[in-house]
C-alpha cells in the first residue's frame, strides 16, 4: 500500500485530499498543529476506510524542531507528499508585523522546500513518487508577500518537475483561486462582495489536482473561471497584473488596517 504525507490535513484543501486519498487506498500521515482535530479526522477516516493506516504528526511547521521531526518521517520513505499547510496575511507589507512575515516564509516556502528535499531520495531510489505543492493563482499576481511566496512554490515545482520527470517522479503545482475553506476566516480577510461563481469547493480542487497529477501535468488550475483569469495574469502586461494584484490585496485588508 502507498503512503501519503499531507501537511495541513485537518481543514480545507488538505482535509479534502485526505478523504480522496483514503478512498484511493493510501495509508496517510496527517500533519497539523491541532491534535484534537487530527484525532477527529482519523476517527472519521477510519470509520469509512478501516483498512488504511493513519499516522498523526502534531507539528507547527514554522518551528524548526517540529519541521525536522516531520522531515525525518518523510526521509523514511513516502510515495506522495502534499505540501498544503498555509495561511495568508491580510495586511500590506508596510503595515504587517515582521514575525508574521517570517512565519509566512517558513510555512509557505521553507517547509515545502525542506520536506521535498527530505522525501526525494527515497522516491528517487524506488524510481517512483509524487509531490503536490499547493500554490495559488496568486503566484502570478503581485499581491503582497503571499503572492511572492507562492511564486517561489510554483517556479520551484516547475523546475523540479523538469529535473525529476525521467526518474518516475511527478511534481505538480496546484494553483487554485478562491476556495471555500477556513483560510479567509483565519486570516480575517474581508471576502464579502466576491461573486459566487468565483468560489471553488475544496473537493473540486483536490479532485482536479488528482486528475492532473495522473496526467503528468506540471500546473493545475481548477475551474473554467480561473483558467480564463490565469491566462490574463500569466500572459497579460505586468502593469495590469500589478494593478489587479494590489486591488485584491487592498480589498482583503482588515477594517482597522485602512
Ligand atoms: P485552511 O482551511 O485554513 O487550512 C489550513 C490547514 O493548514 C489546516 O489544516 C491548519 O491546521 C494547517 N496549518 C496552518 N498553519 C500551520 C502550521 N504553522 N503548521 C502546520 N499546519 C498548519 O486553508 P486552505 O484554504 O485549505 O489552505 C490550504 C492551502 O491552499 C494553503 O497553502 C493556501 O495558501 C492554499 N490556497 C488556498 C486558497 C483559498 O482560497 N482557500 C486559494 C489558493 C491557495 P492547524 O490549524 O491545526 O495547524
Amino acid at each position: 500500500m502507498k503512503t501519503a504525507l499531507i501537511t495541513g490535513a485537518t481543514a480545507g484543501i488538505g482535509e479534502s485530499f485526505a478523504r480522496l486519498l483514503a478512498r484511493n487506498g493510501y495509508n496517510l500521515i496527517l500533519v497539523a498543529r491541532d491534535l484534537d482535530r487530527l484525532n477527529q479526522r482519523k476517527i472519521e477516516l477510519r470509520e469509512l476506510h478501516p483498512q488504511i493506516k493513519i499516522e498523526l504528526l502534531k507539528a507547527d511547521l514554522t518551528v524548526a524542531s517540529d519541521l525536522n521531526m516531520v522531515s525525518a518521517r518523510a526521509e523514511k520513505g513516502i510515495d506522495l507528499l502534499i505540501n498544503n499547510a498555509g495561511f495568508g496575511i491580510n495586511k500590506t507589507f508596510t503595515k504587517s508585523e515582521f514575525v508574521q512575515e517570517q512565519e509566512l516564509l517558513d510555512l509557505l516556502v521553507k517547509a515545502p522546500m525542506q520536506l521535498t528535499h527530505s522525501a526525494l531520495p527515497a522516491m528517487l531510489n524506488q524510481g517512483s513518487g509524487a509531490i503536490i505543492n499547493v500554490s495559488s493563482i496568486a503566484s502570478w499576481i503581485a499581491g503582497g508577500t503571499y503572492s511572492a511566496a507562492k511564486s517561489y512554490l510554483t517556479v520551484f515545482s516547475e523546475s523540479l518537475h523538469s529535473e525529476v520527470k525521467d526518474s518516475g517522479i511527478k511534481v505538480l503545482s496546484l494553483c487554485p483561486g478562491f476556495t471555500r475553506t477556513e483560510f479567509h476566516q483565519r486570516g480575517r480577510m474581508r471576502m464579502n462582495g466576491l461573486p459566487n461563481f468565483l468560489w471553488l469547493s475544496a473537493d473540486q480542487v483536490s479532485k482536479i489536482a488528482w486528475r492532473d497529477l495522473q496526467r503528468g501535468r506540471v500546473i493545475s488550475v481548477p475551474g473554467w473561471q480561473y483558467k480564463i483569469i490565469s491566462s490574463i495574469v500569466r500572459f497579460g502586461p505586468r502593469p495590469l497584473v500589478r494593478k489587479i494584484g494590489m486591488n485584491i490585496k487592498m480589498k482583503q485588508r482588515q477594517r482597522k488596517d485602512k
